[in-house]
């Protein structure tokens, strides 16, 4: 008998298996493609500020300390290195932007996070900064995929996590209580990401996955050492090739590269660096996005054995650790999902 079976092995699914194995639960994962057409492709930055006006994003402080205290403690307890701090430069586009950028940025509000100015140059043989920029501290990039990867392998090895798919009709629900794939499990999360859309207890939440692709491409030259954002961003990677991304469609869910995303990501590039390059790797992902951008955490009211952990769109990484550690005690000792993140709040409305 499980306790949990956790249906995704994306950041969401192996975050909260992660806690509840913690806890001492027995716990049974069951994932398809652990995570490859979303959290693997995520640039895994989090962010203390986004946006042109660079505004502290909802909850954003909280997010971001659970995001770190729990990925560093878990970085130490499996040996590796999990997190780089990151410096940005924020690069104006035009002379709009940094005029609307002087005027309306409350400077207040970014005291430890603006790092200097970035003075225009036309002469810069490798920026094209001639509007100049803002330099910032304080975000974070988590290795994603090293994370994942060593939590699944651990899990495999130890009859955990399943490779596979698993098929709605294999979840029963009675008197008897449920049964997951002939097995007895007291309470079933699904983790499923954008995949949710054909949940027969939870499509009706409002999901609007988007799709992102991304490109890895390698400099001529010696790029820059930090991130880079104008209109899209230029991330340095461990292996010394560079990350451009990304894109957001609403309206083309394919899990294939698009000529178009391909094209649009080059021409932003383009007005970002002057080294000549070779795109090296084309990504797609679907980011599971709620239609008020809120996780959505909770229960089905006609099967109240199965639970939902889903709707993280564009910040899952910053925003998976503390919604994890809600759901665990929520699944564990029955505490209250806080109201914020709870799916009670489409149904009130
Ligand atoms: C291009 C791009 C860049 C991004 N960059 C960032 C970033 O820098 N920072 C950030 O915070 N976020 C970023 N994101 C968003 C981030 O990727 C998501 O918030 C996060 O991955 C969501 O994780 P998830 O586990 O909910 O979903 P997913 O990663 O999609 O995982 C769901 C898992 O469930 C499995 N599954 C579904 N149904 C079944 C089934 N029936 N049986 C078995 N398995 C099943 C799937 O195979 C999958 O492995 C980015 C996203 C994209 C697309």
């Amino acid at each position: 008998m499980w306790d949990f079976v956790v249906v995704g092995a994306g950041l969401a699914g192996t975050v909260l298996a992660d806690k509840l194995l913690r806890a001492g639960a027995q716990v049974k994962v069951i994932d398809r493609d652990a995570g490859a057409y979303g959290s693997k492709v995520a640039g895994g930055i989090f962010n203390p500020v986004t946006g042109r006006r660079m505004v502290k994003s909802w909850m954003s402080d909280i997010f971001s300390k659970e995001a770190y205290a729990y990925y560093r403690q878990r970085g130490e307890g499996l040996g590796l290195h999990l997190l780089d701090h990151l410096d940005m430069q924020r690069l104006f586009h035009n002379e709009g932007q940094r005029q609307e950028w002087l005027v309306r940025v409350d400077f207040d509000k970014l005291q430890g996070i603006m790092a200097g100015d970035i003075a225009p140059d036309v002469e810069d043989k490798v920026l094209c900064r001639e509007f100049g920029g803002v330099r910032t501290s304080g975000s974070w990039r988590l290795h994603t995929a090293r994370f994942m990867d060593a939590l699944h392998l651990e899990w495999t090895a130890n009859g955990i996590l399943e490779h596979r798919a698993l098929s709605y009709n294999e979840i029963q629900c009675g008197p008897q209580g449920l049964s997951v794939a002939g097995e007895k499990s007291r309470k079933l999360v699904f983790c499923e990401g954008w995949q949710m859309v054909d949940n027969p207890w939870f499509a009706h939440l409002p999901l609007r996955p988007n799709k992102g692709e991304t490109l890895g491409v390698r400099l001529h030259g010696k790029g820059p050492d930090e991130m880079v954002l104008k209109q899209v961003y230029l991330l340095p990677q461990p292996n010394g090739s560079y990350r451009v991304g990304a894109t957001y469609d609403r309206d083309n869910l394919e899990l294939h590269p698009s000529a178009e995303a391909r094209s649009w990501l080059l021409e932003r590039l383009q007005q970002l660096i002057k080294l000549p390059l070779e795109v090296e790797t084309h990504k797609v992902g679907i980011r599971p996005a709620s239609i008020d951008r809120r996780p959505m955490l909770g229960s089905s009211k006609m099967e109240p054995q199965l639970f939902v952990f889903n709707g993280f769109g564009s910040k899952g990484v910053s925003q998976v650790p503390w919604c994890a550690e809600q759901m665990a005690v929520h699944l564990l000792k029955g505490v209250p999902l806080p109201p914020e993140v709870d799916i009670s709040r489409f149904e009130r409305a």
